[in-house]
């Protein structure tokens, strides 16, 4: 434990920065021949036969009736809204990534932004029900880090209201609740397949849903509205998603299990020793959860820990550690949002502090037991020599 902070003037512990994330990727051996394929064919989109199978995969993976993909997961979600035919008021978390209140606006909706539970970092369903107005056609519910929403609370809440369900499970793919997979929950729910999430397909998306004509205006909204070459039924959109993004979620889709498991190894490595550490806090998984271990985020409560989220940011940026600050901002302050109505910051009290004292550190398939090792440990010292530290920072403004 010789080693002198690089914030202090001491070598960073990681000369090659580490980052938060690394994607999933097929090797070139196992890519080649569906590459081959592909380019022969000459079929590159247009429901070819790679995102054929592909969906017929991802239909079993996620035991749903219906599946999609899409090139992205925003526009699944932009479609699953449409498709529901939501409008007016919908209610959601601030505590997400900037998608999910975007493709409420791009809907002409208005967002409605319900504070979070401080331990599950989900919609804390206690307040939903006291922001649906005689407008609220739907609630859009994060599953955060992965981690299930409260979908027993939430059913029942929507059920009574009559109002739709989406979830954004963009962070939630391969997780199940109560023995189910997360993709039944709800009217509809959306994945996201970017090369950052826990499974990719470079870039993709998908939807599940249960309803077969909610599944038949989606895969109509996703090519243009183009049901035949005679017959065009809705203004759809291009959101379709291409062979070689299919080709590479097939590959990849055999990985997935393996790699919950290399995860699942990390995260508990971290927690054994972060949770030594005063002032740090975790995500409470919901105990029903089969969790995916998608994220490894730490909560820092800077009285105690002796430093601010942001001087650890500092700290750490200079060790080579590259964490990242998720979800900050928070939606419900960005310059489009905070005008209105829900956003102010009083009403969103969780949402703010946790704003501003949660951290991402890397977590990923080829990290090594070594690498938690060397974080943690700098964890230790950032702690330790918390003082000196204030001393060498100047006053971090946001
Ligand atoms: C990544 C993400 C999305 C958007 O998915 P893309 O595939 O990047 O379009 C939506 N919601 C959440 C919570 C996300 O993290």
């Amino acid at each position: 434990m010789s080693k002198k902070l690089a914030i202090l003037g001491g070598r960073p512990s990681f000369k090659n920065k580490i980052y938060v994330t690394r994607p999933v990727i097929p090797s070139l051996k196992e890519l080649e021949p569906l590459l081959k394929d592909i380019l022969e064919s000459k079929w590159l989109t247009n429901d070819g036969p790679y995102v054929q199978q592909f969906e017929k995969q991802l239909r079993e993976f996620l035991g749903a009736p219906y599946c999609s993909v899409y090139c992205n997961g925003t526009l699944a979600l932009q479609l699953s809204i449409q498709a529901l035919r939501l409008s007016g008021e919908v209610i959601t978390t601030p505590f997400t990534f900037a998608a999910t209140p975007h493709t409420l606006y791009w809907n002409n909706i208005t967002p409605v932004f319900c504070d979070i539970d401080s331990g599950t970092y989900n919609l804390d369903t206690e307040q939903l029900e006291s922001l649906i107005s005689p407008k609220t056609t739907g609630i859009i519910p994060v599953h955060v880090f992965g981690n299930p929403c409260k979908v027993e609370q939430i059913e029942k809440i929507a059920t009574y209201h009559g109002l739709k369900v989406i979830y954004d499970a963009a962070h939630a793919f391969g997780v199940e609740f109560d023995g189910k997979p997360i993709g039944n929950f709800g009217d509809a729910s959306m994945f996201s397949f970017h090369a950052t999430k826990i499974f990719n397909t470079l870039e993709g998306g998908a939807t599940s849903c249960s309803e077969p004509n909610l599944h038949q205006r989606l895969r109509d909204l996703r090519n243009f509205g183009i049901k035949s070459e005679e017959e065009v039924v809705s203004p759809g959109i291009n959101a379709k998603m291409n062979e070689i993004e299919a080709a590479f979620g097939i590959l990849n889709l055999k990985k997935v299990r393996k790699s919950i498991q290399k995860r699942k190894m990390l995260f508990e490595r971290y927690h054994s020793y972060l949770n030594k550490l005063p002032g740090l806090s975790f995500q409470q998984i919901h105990p029903k959860a089969y969790y995916n271990y998608s994220y490894l985020t730490v909560e820092i409560n800077p009285e105690v820990f002796g430093l601010t989220r942001d001087e650890l940011y500092v700290c750490m940026r200079k060790e080579g550690i590259m964490a990242r600050k998720y979800f900050w901002p928070l939606c419900s302050n960005y310059p489009c949002y905070k005008a209105l109505p829900t956003a102010n910051k009083n009403l969103l009290p969780n949402a703010n502090r946790l704003s501003e004292r949660i951290l991402s550190l890397p977590l990923y398939d080829d990290m090594t037991k070594k690498d938690v090792d060397d974080i943690t440990k700098v964890f230790y010292l950032f702690h330790h020599n918390a003082e000196k530290i204030k001393i060498s920072i100047p006053d971090i403004q946001n």
